[in-house]
Order: structure tokens, then sequence, then C-alpha cells
């Protein structure tokens, strides 16, 4: 199914061949061997990751930039009440049917970040946005709406890529070129976000730094595990802060 003309388009902060690219894979989404196979494999790592937040069971849980729902599924199992945001029409239609195969219950709706926070201000306990904020033409606008998605006191967690020389040789070079793990394209350096840009951010749309993890994957052995060497992907976990009481 293809988005309704324009829709993509109506929002600013996206890019519509970002959308397009990660479209075309939406059939093999959910294959573990297709070019989504480093998702998969870095699945487990980051709902564990996520969890960082206490049990997910009743929490209200908003994955943006969901894709096919890969996370957003995963959580839904451990009980959180999961809302999945993406701008690809197509890959929404995958997310739902595979939900739907599965038994698993998720709202996936088709809107921009920023959109959806302005209808939900402060409607979730936890708010994720993983291996997204590379691919958006402003992912500090994303960051500020992550911030207002989310409960006083709640939590972000959010991945991307560091924008170093290794990052380059690896997820691009390596994981693009040599070994065609990804499809050519599927990364741009420039867009790649140093840890201290993303804190930077982070503290202005009023969420704290609580933890940054490095996400190491081996993609022969695909296994991934959290290391404290954020010099490719990373994780960061940001909580909002608590309004100071005044008089
Ligand atoms: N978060 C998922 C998918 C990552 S792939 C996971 O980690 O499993 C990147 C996703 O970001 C794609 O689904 C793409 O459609 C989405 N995306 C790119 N730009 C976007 C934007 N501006 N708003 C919402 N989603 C966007």
């Amino acid at each position: 199914m293809s988005p309704t003309p324009g829709h993509v388009n109506e929002h600013r902060n996206v890019d519509p061949a970002e959308i397009a690219r990660f479209e075309a894979a939406a059939s093999r989404w959910w294959d573990p061997q297709g070019e989504m196979r480093p998702l998969h494999d870095l699945n487990p790592v980051r709902l564990q990751y996520v969890e960082r937040a206490g049990s997910l069971a009743g929490l209200k849980v908003l994955d943006v930039g969901c894709g096919g729902g890969l996370l957003a599924e995963a959580m839904a199992r451990k009980g959180a009440l999961v809302t999945g945001l993406d701008l690809a029409d197509d890959l929404l239609q995958v997310a739902k049917l595979h939900a739907l195969e599965a038994g698993v219950e998720v709202n996936y709706v088709l809107e921009a970040a920023e959109v959806h926070a302005a209808a939900h201000p402060g409607e979730y306990d936890v708010v994720t946005c993983m291996e997204m904020l590379e691919h958006v033409p402003d992912p500090t606008s994303v960051i500020d709406a992550l911030g207002r998605l989310v409960q006083p006191d709640g939590h972000v967690f959010v991945s991307t890529l560091n924008r170093t020389m290794k990052a380059y040789a690896l997820a691009i070079l390596g994981a693009e070129y040599v070994l065609r793990l990804l499809p050519t394209g599927t990364h741009t350096y420039e867009k790649f976000i140093r840890p201290s840009e993303l804190k930077q951010w982070s503290r202005a749309a009023g969420l704290t730094v609580i933890d940054i993890a490095g996400l190491d994957y081996d993609p022969f052995t695909r296994q991934a595990r959290l290391t404290m060497d954020a010099s490719v992907n990373y994780l960061v976990h940001l909580r909002r802060e608590r309004p100071t009481a005044s008089a």
C-alpha cells in the first residue's frame, strides 16, 4: 500500500527519500536474514536497556520511528501499552499485520513525533526512538518532541550512530559495501550524531542524561552487547526533569 500522496511531505522534518528507502524493505522487515537483520540482532539488547525503566507491564510506551515494529512488539509482549509512530505507511501496514498474526496488541499511527506531541503532551511513561535520528533532517526537533511526549520523571531511550571514523568504517564501508549487510545508501556519515551533541539537545529539551552505553555488534557471530564504548552504535537513557515546585 502506498502512502496518501503528499502525506509524508506534509511534515517538514522528514526526508521522503529516507522513507522510500525503508519502505523498499517493508516486505522483508521481519525476515531475520533480510536487510533488517542487524535490527533483529540488536533488538533483545535494546529491550533489555529499555527495561532499565523497570517492568514495562502496564506502562504507556511510545516508539517513535517504529518501522515494522520490532521493538514496539517486543515491548508489548512485556505487557506495555505501546503506540508506534512512523511516517512510512508501508511499514506500518507490515507492523499491523505482523502484530495481528502474532496476537500482540500495538497501536500504530502514521504521524510525526512533533505532531503527536502537540496532541499528547506528557502522556507516556516511556518513549523510545531507535535508529531514527540519523535519518531525519532536524534531529533536535525530534528530541524536543520526545521531551514533550514523556511525563515528568518518565524515561526516554534513544539509539543512534556516533560521527566517528570508526563508525564510518564499520557502519558504512563495512556494513554497506564490504559485507553488504545493509543496502548501499542506508546511512549518511554527516547525519551521525556525537554523544556530546545528543546530550546538549536533550538538556535543551528538558531531559537529563542518565546513562550512555555503547552497543557492540559483531555481524559474523550476530552477537550484540552493551559496552562502555560509544564510538559506533550507542544507546542513551534520558529522564524528563520534574518541574521544580514554585510558590
Ligand atoms: N526504530 C525501528 C526502525 C529503525 S529504521 C527499529 O529500530 O527497529 C528507521 C525508521 O525511521 C524507519 O521506519 C523510517 O520510516 C523511520 N523514519 C525516518 N524518518 C522519520 C520521521 N521523520 N518520522 C518518523 N519516522 C521516520
